[in-house]
């Protein structure tokens, strides 16, 4: 079975791991924690949908999270949430969002108004329609027979009210609240009664998005204008995540709760590949992990089984 799974976003892991390495005073906090909410918000939309769709017979549909793929333009387009049928597609757009949402056609925006305070959006359903042109020459490309793309627009906070501008059908039948998915998606398959693709088909199709994911390798730290040398180092206690732990013979020890753990560095180590650098050496994770003998050091990367490359003192590596 070809799954692609809805895996903690890389964003949420990356702003997270900013913020625990940061002093609390840190002056562009604030902007970060504000970033990481969003995320959060946007990740737990995704999540409710995953609920929803549960609810949807299992067999002959597969369903693929969080794909970015490459077009033949060279941009890069990014679907939530793709059902893949033998009879037609489903592509969903999640939208966490608060408040009173207005559908306007003219011009073509989505407005939300929340806290007294009105907010344009770009229109979600031209952003799905665009995806939806895009699948459809992606899996042209690769000789995937042609089958009807659908589009829906789900919002998944429940509590916000969706309106529409009166003469706004095509939004009237594309967006909907993330508990109307199922009565939706069975209303929207009963007319499509041909089988275009194969078992085997379908499967391929559901093969090539998942190995043409390209996640985005965003560097947080640029982007938030962050010097590395400000992302502080050592071990964050896993109790209380007091930094740093100390070293002690075979464990670490936390001086502030006494909580003492065996493989707290390995949070430690995925922090500084995900930050600092991939590629990992001795003498760097020594210092990161205020480590003070090479062997210990190198006794405790090799238990990680990384990829290595090099040997010796050039030795790194990979996570
Ligand atoms: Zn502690």
């Amino acid at each position: 079975m070809i799954k692609k799974e809805r895996k903690k976003p890389l964003k949420v892991i990356s702003l997270e791991a900013i913020l625990g390495r940061l002093p609390l005073n840190y002056q562009n906090r604030p902007y970060i924690e504000d970033e990481l909410g969003k995320a959060m918000a946007g990740w737990r939309g995704e999540q409710a949908i995953d609920f929803h769709l549960s609810f949807l017979p299992k067999e002959q549909t597969m369903i693929l999270h969080d794909l970015r793929l490459e077009d033949n333009e060279n941009r890069f387009f990014q679907i939530d949430t793709v059902l893949l049928s033998s009879k037609f597609h489903l592509i969903l757009e999640v939208k966490n969002m608060a408040g009173t949402l207005y559908f306007n056609n003219d011009p073509q925006q989505l407005v939300q108004k929340l806290n007294n305070e009105e907010k344009a959006y770009q229109c979600p359903i031209l952003l799905v329609e665009r995806q939806r042109l895009q699948l459809q020459t992606f899996l042209k490309k690769f000789q995937i027979p042609e089958v009807p793309i659908l589009t829906l627009v789900v919002i998944s906070h429940a509590n916000s009210v969706i309106k529409f501008a009166p003469n706004f059908y095509k939004a009237k039948q594309c967006v909907i609240h993330a508990a109307a998915i199922p009565d939706k998606i069975s209303g929207i398959k009963a007319p499509f009664k041909n089988e275009i693709l194969s078992q085997k088909e379908l499967k391929k199709a559901a093969r090539i998005l998942v190995k043409n994911h390209q996640p985005l390798n965003k560097d947080y730290l640029e982007h938030f204008n962050i010097p590395k040398s400000d992302i502080l180092p050592g071990v964050h206690c896993p109790k209380c995540r007091n930094l740093p732990m100390e070293r002690k013979r075979g464990y670490w020890l936390c001086p502030s709760c006494q909580h003492s753990s065996k493989n707290a560095h390995i949070a430690a180590i995925y922090d500084y590949s995900l930050l600092i650098n991939s590629k990992i050496t001795n003498q760097a994770i020594r210092e990161f992990l205020h480590l003070q003998s090479i062997f210990a050091t190198t006794k405790l990367l090799n238990s990680l089984n990384l990829k290595k490359e090099g040997q010796f003192k050039g030795r790194s590596y990979f996570l």
